[in-house]
């Protein structure tokens, strides 16, 4: 199909994407000689990811997508800083992908991890003490509002993360307020393949 232009019309070829995925009928777009050859003049991908850097949470593959089709970004536990922010807006208002995918899922080892470091007031060594402190905003409002389930935290850190992209970026910010940008947060359920939607900032129609 034609590049997705719009918010609406980039998360309905994720979604039918995922659909394929999930079914185990895969299409494998943008794969081959020709596309690997036409995309090295320049790139335009229709959508930004921004997930876990857990391997079992690969977007182009759980979304059914190809070389040229997303923009991704990811790290343990989507925390974000300013080469994730500088990223994310090189993807939105660079290249002008029309929508933002915050990709989290369950068992999340940087959840649990935080979670751990919460109860136990031990942060873990070297540098995964960074990724703990920014995964912990998410993991203290969630133990004020009564969150019971490490799954349960990972949905408001999804959450939490959408609104942060669209807080700290002017140029995200600015792309949803004109309605050229949107921010899906989806959970992925690794056994099942599906991404369930949590929330939408903007008007992508995911949550319809
Ligand atoms: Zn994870």
């Amino acid at each position: 199909m034609a590049r997705p232009t719009t918010p609406a019309e980039a998360w309905a070829e994720l979604a039918a994407g995922n659909d394929r995925f999930i079914a185990g009928d895969r299409e494998h777009p943008h794969q081959d000689v020709h596309d690997r050859e036409a995309l090295a003049d320049g790139q335009a991908p229709f959508a930004v990811f921004f997930g876990c850097a857990d391997s079992r949470v690969a977007a182009e593959i759980i979304f059914d997508q190809g070389l040229g089709d997303l923009f991704v970004v990811r790290t343990a536990g989507h925390v974000v800083d300013p080469a994730v922010l500088g990223s994310l807006e090189f993807g939105v208002g660079v290249l002008g992908a029309p929508l933002i995918v915050v990709l989290g899922h369950d068992s999340c080892g940087a959840v649990k991890a935080t979670i751990d470091a919460e109860a136990t007031g031990d942060l873990p060594p070297g540098f995964l003490r960074d990724i703990v402190e920014r995964v912990m905003p998410s993991v203290l409002t969630s133990h004020r509002e009564g969150d019971a389930e490490p799954d349960d935290v990972m949905r408001r850190h999804v959450r939490e993360t959408c609104q942060l992209l669209a807080e700290r970026s002017t140029v995200i910010a600015d792309g949803v307020r004109n309605g050229t940008l949107a921010i899906v947060g989806a959970e992925y359920a690794l056994a099942e393949g599906r991404a369930r939607v949590v929330t939408e900032v903007g008007t992508a129609g995911a949550t319809a």
